[in-house]
């Protein structure tokens, strides 16, 4: 909406203009890294902590940066979340994952890989067209090779919409997570109303469930929702032994965290799951 020219940042004279440009920059600087590859998915397993199997990965955008190194994504998607260009990075983690789905199928592994999406591309007007256009074009349609994280920075304002288009996706064989439960926008009306398969437990619950009663009366109460709603639950943010311990004691055996281990490289990763022992 903003025209602005080249030397409008040494006239901005409030903070507003100053997010704008701020914004501006950013979005500037990320299509250059999708041109010059320099963004990579690093990827984190899910396990189920009472058998020790590799359940899924999750895919987590990291920027090579050539000056600054592994920048992490806290650090460039907070202020591009409400562009556009959150979709052009959003479609690339979507192709980028099914690559790596078939790199690593070629060396025997098969392993769901989750893909974080936001609200706002998960409503852009033809995401589930798209959607089905990459996984046709992998010939990967209705394989249960992708499954999406609703991750929620806005409210969603059409539910009805929003559950028709998780429905969409299940039908090309892609599951939906709620992902941050019981953080910022994700409430209980969502449980109720979208036709999610997997609830996942914000990791700032998990952190403190040994030591804060409350957290841990939070993490029993989500597991017994994902129980009663019959949905998959799994905890993030499992750093130590006493968490999964206690997880389990709850009844949740799917965990992910540090604990277990941290998100890798796609080589890495190979080698952390052949080495694994539970
Ligand atoms: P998230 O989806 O909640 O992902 C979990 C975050 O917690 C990741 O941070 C992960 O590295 C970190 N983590 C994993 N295990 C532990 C643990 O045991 N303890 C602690 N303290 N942290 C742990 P990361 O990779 O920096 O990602 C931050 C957020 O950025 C993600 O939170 C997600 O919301 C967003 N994000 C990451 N990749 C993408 C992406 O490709 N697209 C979109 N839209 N969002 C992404
Ligand atoms: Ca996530
Ligand atoms: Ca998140
Ligand atoms: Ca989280």
């Amino acid at each position: 909406s903003k025209q602005m020219g080249k030397n409008t940042y040494f006239f901005y004279d409030d903070n507003q203009d100053t997010v704008i440009i701020e914004q501006q920059k950013m979005i500037k600087r990320l299509e250059q890294a999708l041109s010059d590859n320099e963004l990579v998915l690093h990827y984190q397993p899910k396990v189920n902590m009472r058998t020790g199997r590799i359940v899924g990965t999750e895919a987590l955008i990291r920027w090579h940066h050539p000056e600054r190194g592994l920048v992490p994504p806290g650090e460039f998607l907070p202020i591009i979340e409400d562009n556009e260009m959150i979709v052009a990075l959003g479609e690339w983690v979507i192709a980028e994952a099914l690559r790596q789905f078939d790199t690593w199928e070629q060396q025997g592994f098969r392993l769901p890989i989750s893909v974080n999406i936001s609200v706002r591309h998960l409503q852009t007007a033809s995401f589930v067209e798209r959607l089905e256009a990459q996984l046709r074009q992998a010939g990967r349609l209705k394989q249960d090779v992708l499954e999406i994280e609703i991750t929620e920075t806005a409210a969603i304002n059409d539910l009805r919409h929003v559950t028709k288009l998780i429905e969409s996706c299940r039908a090309l064989g892609v599951h939906s997570a709620l992902d941050d439960f019981g953080t910022g926008y994700s409430s209980l009306t969502y449980l109720k109303l979208l036709p999610v398969h997997t609830l996942k437990i914000d990791k700032s619950f998990i952190l403190d469930m040994a030591r804060d009663a409350e957290d841990h009366a939070i993490v029993s109460g989500v597991i017994g929702l994902a129980k009663a709603f019959d949905l998959t639950v799994i905890a993030e943010g499992v750093e130590t032994t006493q968490h999964g311990v206690l997880l389990l004691g709850l009844g949740c055996e799917l965990g992910q965290g540090y604990g277990i281990a941290p998100p890798m490289s796609a080589d890495r990763f190979v080698e952390w799951a052949r080495h694994w022992r539970p």
